[in-house]
């Protein structure tokens, strides 16, 4: 796995570096967004961890020059933002970004991401049939059955879309605004606080305990984000 690092601060880049390498994963850093499109085109990496803030060409504008060519494999991206900086921006739009993380970040959580992206890579390629698998939830989505330990849970379509969602990439904070795009499409118009409603319902559910939930994490003033250990 090949993933190209594009920050041009060098001590953050190289922290970032460190991380992964003691993953096994190899990584180039690029200092700027020039530097970034030529490795990319040299390198075709996997994973591109992209900062917003860069010299000359920002991380927006190399986000979107990578998703115009054709050639290359796509690669998944995820942009690294400073706190409260351009967050909406980055979430808000379709950037095309794949994911998002907030400066300052854990390696931990860094490395959980990418793992995050790669398995969705994984999942993506290598099954025909349309089932997502976490350590305790299983969902069909050609039956339309979820599970949780083996037990069927008995969810409402939209429910069932809102696990869907999460379970389609544990780890990834989600805004309620995403959310209701994934939910409803472009055509809600109404109050985006409905989302919590229906979190509430989905967690009475699949929680063991709603007032400590286990699996789908409030993340304060973003929104919502599903964990699960994965298989
Ligand atoms: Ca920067």
């Amino acid at each position: 796995m090949e993933i190209l690092i594009v920050e041009d601060e060098s001590e953050i880049a190289q922290l970032i570096q460190q991380t992964l390498e003691r993953e096994n994963f190899s990584c180039q850093i690029a200092a700027d967004g020039l530097a970034a499109l030529n490795a990319f085109e040299q390198q075709n990496p996997d994973v591109i961890i992209l900062d917003l803030m860069l010299p000359g060409l920002d991380g927006l504008e190399v986000c979107t020059r990578i998703r115009q060519q054709n050639n290359l494999k796509d690669p998944y991206i995820l942009m690294l933002t400073a706190r409260g900086e351009e967050i909406d921006r980055v979430i808000g739009l379709s950037t095309g970004a794949d994911d998002y993380l907030v400066k300052p970040f854990s390696p931990r959580e860094l490395v959980a991401r990418v793992r995050a992206l790669l398995r969705r890579s994984l999942r993506e390629v290598g099954q025909n049939s349309q089932i997502y698998r976490t350590k305790n939830f299983t969902l069909n989505l050609d039956q339309h059955i979820a599970t949780r330990n083996e037990v069927t849970l008995d969810l409402t379509t939209l429910e069932f879309k809102l696990l869907e969602t999460f379970m389609s990439y544990p780890g990834r904070v989600w805004s309620r605004t995403q959310l209701i795009d994934k939910l409803w499409g472009n055509d809600f118009f109404g109050d985006e606080r409905v989302v919590d409603t229906h979190i509430r319902r989905l967690r009475k559910k699949i929680e063991p305990d709603t007032a400590n939930p286990t699996f789908i994490k409030t993340v304060v003033g973003v929104g919502y984000k599903f964990e699960d250990a994965s298989l």
